[in-house]
């Protein structure tokens, strides 16, 4: 059996105790000489967004582990949209973690190391040298919801430890198993689920926060995944990265197989809104023609949009058009506001703002819709 815990939360208000609590739960830590914390901070907001993990846990994490270890760094790397450096600022990471003793990294600049590995499609990726060297390596995601992958959990957090030109290529369609193939190299001590305040709906980026109340805490990565999804009222195996490491092997989703140490999981359960993972239909001013288009295209799109839309920025925008994917039907005429995205629709270039890329999405993100 493998263990996972839940420990029930009212708030950031007195978390130390409580994840020192689900630490224990968990099975506890070993002294170590390096230890990395890998926050989720991909996201310029503040705590109250619900987009990063909560300041006051990574804070908290922190000072728990610091009297057992020699050195403790908080590391991220720079996201598809911000650098880490403005993420870990507003999103209340950096101070929180300079008051509590340990050093932030930002591993872009560090010297990358090429890691070998045999995974089903990544053979080799470039890791900062503190991943590499690290002897204890502390995963701490956010529960949220993603439009891309259902939910962002413990293995979608390795993303974050990866350049920003090979993320941007891992957000294709496979991208569930390339994040599994980085699990063989990059595999946590521990991962601790921030789900106090937790994001459902539009995640990953503007979806709503709600108190879920729950740290959810175990060694096996997939495991604790798959406790996350299930009190979400999300089947683990939906989630894809947490089914196909369990294929691989790399840990289990079985619910049977799991045994649930502190709160009892059916009476902390709760259904969160799930994302809704299509462009078509979405906003009543954007008029999108879809050929065989792929979620590489249209969901960073949606996040711009959906962005766009909180700041009630889009309506006042006028009619959109979207022409997406191979084979894309077209429209009767084209607008001023035409979007032709990724290579896959570069045939119809020249019918309005062409976005190049597959996946498109280092350029989405540096458009300005005006
Ligand atoms: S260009 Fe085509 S294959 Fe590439 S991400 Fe877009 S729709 Fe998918």
């Amino acid at each position: 059996m493998v263990e996972v815990a839940i420990v029930e939360c009212d708030g950031y208000e007195g978390i130390k105790k409580r994840a020192e609590e689900a630490i224990k739960l968990a099975g506890g830590l070993k002294a170590s000489e390096k230890v990395l914390i890998k926050p989720n901070a991909g996201s310029p907001s503040s705590p109250s967004k619900a987009a990063n993990t909560n300041p006051y846990l990574v804070a908290a994490i922190v000072e728990i582990i610091r009297d057992h270890a020699e050195s403790v760094v908080v590391g991220e790397r720079d996201g598809i949209a911000c650098s880490a450096s403005k993420c870990l600022k507003k999103s209340g990471i950096e101070d929180a973690v300079l008051r509590s003793g340990a050093e932030i990294r930002l591993l872009d600049d560090d010297p990358q190391i090429d890691v070998k590995i045999d995974g089903k499609r990544l053979k080799s990726v470039k890791l900062p040298k503190t991943v590499v060297e690290c002897d204890t390596f502390i995963n701490i995601p956010k529960l949220k919801t993603n439009s891309f992958s259902l939910l962002t959990l413990g293995i979608k957090n390795l993303m974050g430890l990866i350049g920003r030109e090979d993320r941007a290529r891992f957000h294709r369609t496979d991208l569930p198993q390339l994040l599994v193939d980085l699990s063989r190299v990059v595999r946590p001590d521990l991962t601790i689920i921030d789900g106090v305040h937790a994001m459902e709906g539009q995640g990953p980026v503007y979806g709503n926060v709600i108190d879920l109340g729950l740290l959810i805490a175990g060694k096996d990565v997939v495991a604790t995944d798959a406790v996350a999804s299930y009190v979400t009222g999300v089947s683990p195996e939906e989630v894809d990265t947490t089914r196909i490491a369990a294929w691989e092997g790399i840990g289990t989703c079985n619910m049977d197989d799991i045994k649930i140490i502190g709160s009892e999981i059916e009476a902390v359960k709760k259904s969160i809104k799930r994302p809704l993972s299509t462009l078509s239909g979405m906003y009543p001013n954007v008029d999108v023609y879809m050929g065989g288009a792929c979620k590489g295209c249209y969901d960073p799109l949606m996040i711009i949009f959906e962005g766009l839309k909180l700041r009630g920025e889009l309506d006042e925008m006028g009619d959109i058009k979207v022409i997406i994917g191979k084979d894309a039907p077209l429209p009767d005429s084209f607008g001023d506001k035409t979007l032709v995205i990724g290579d896959c629709a570069k045939e119809h270039m020249d019918k309005g703002l062409f976005i190049k890329g597959c996946p498109p999405i280092l350029d989405l993100f540096k458009i300005r819709l005006s």
